[in-house]
């Protein structure tokens, strides 16, 4: 079957001399593998698009029952030219990139995550700051796609309103993503992981905001990495396979190494 779609390249590797196998994240068909011919060296035939973080239009044979599938042709349809630009903006993408690959199953049609993913891309690609903003908020919107989204409104244990005021901390709960105040903390509830008060505001923002706007919020280095941890720990809980994303260490390196 003769199939077109949009797609956003996840990954690619090299095949033989003058080929690639990349795998997309497809707006119509999920994510999937093809075989691109002559995607490498001077003859070239899809330029940029099959580059990992392209957003393309592709034509490809697609076979039953297949895991490969051909690649017909393709080209860029959104240039993100500045992502590659500044070391912050490319190795969030990388990690977005590298998630989606982790957590969507082959075959997989999600035209609300494919939208999401590509709102994110822009996103990042305007970024001028906080470009680690966009995985944050990308991260919490997934997993609210998959049906464990976190509920930070109301404390799980009391009740109360956990939208107002100045916490001190809340505890995250990984099994339904519920948050239990600092009082019923204090009362011996303590299944959760720990997250103070400045990094569960971010969180909120970053669950209600448009991915477009994400950048506007400039967090204190510690309070990105336990923002960080604290998605990873909850990922891991609720994906089967999930493991630390490799783009993050280079990530952390890169602001570490940043002056100041
Ligand atoms: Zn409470």
């Amino acid at each position: 079957m003769i199939a077109e779609t949009e797609a956003v390249v996840l990954h690619a590797m090299p095949y033989g001399d003058t080929s690639k196998i990349v795998t997309l994240y497809t707006k119509r068909y999920g994510k999937l593998k093809v075989i691109a011919k002559g995607a490498r060296g001077e003859k070239n035939k899809f330029g940029a698009s099959m580059e990992p973080l392209s957003v393309s239009s592709v034509i490809l044979y697609k076979k039953e029952h297949r895991d490969l599938h051909l690649l017909s042709k393709s080209e860029t349809v959104l240039p993100l030219h500045r992502i590659q630009q500044d070391t912050d903006r490319l190795f969030t993408g990388l990690a977005l990139i590298e998630l989606t690959a982790m957590v969507m199953h082959d075959e997989h049609e999600d035209a609300g995550v494919y939208a999401l993913l590509v709102d994110s891309l822009r996103a990042l690609d305007a970024a001028d700051r906080n470009a680690v903003n966009v995985l944050l908020t990308y991260t919490v919107k997934l997993f609210g796609h998959f049906g464990f989204g976190l509920d930070l409104s109301r404390c799980a244990v009391c009740g109360r309103d956990v939208t107002a005021g100045e916490l001190p901390f809340v505890l995250l709960r990984s099994s339904d993503g519920t948050v239990i105040c600092d009082r019923c903390h204090a009362d011996g509830h303590t299944n959760g992981q720990r997250i103070d008060g400045g990094a569960f505001r971010s969180l909120q923002f970053f669950r209600q905001c448009a991915v477009g706007s994400c950048t506007s919020l400039t967090l204190p280095p510690a309070a990105k990495d336990r923002i960080l941890a604290a998605l990873q720990t909850y990922l891991q809980y609720h994906v089967e396979g999930a493991r630390t994303l490799r783009s993050l260490s280079l990530l952390y390196t890169a602001t570490e190494q940043r002056p100041t």
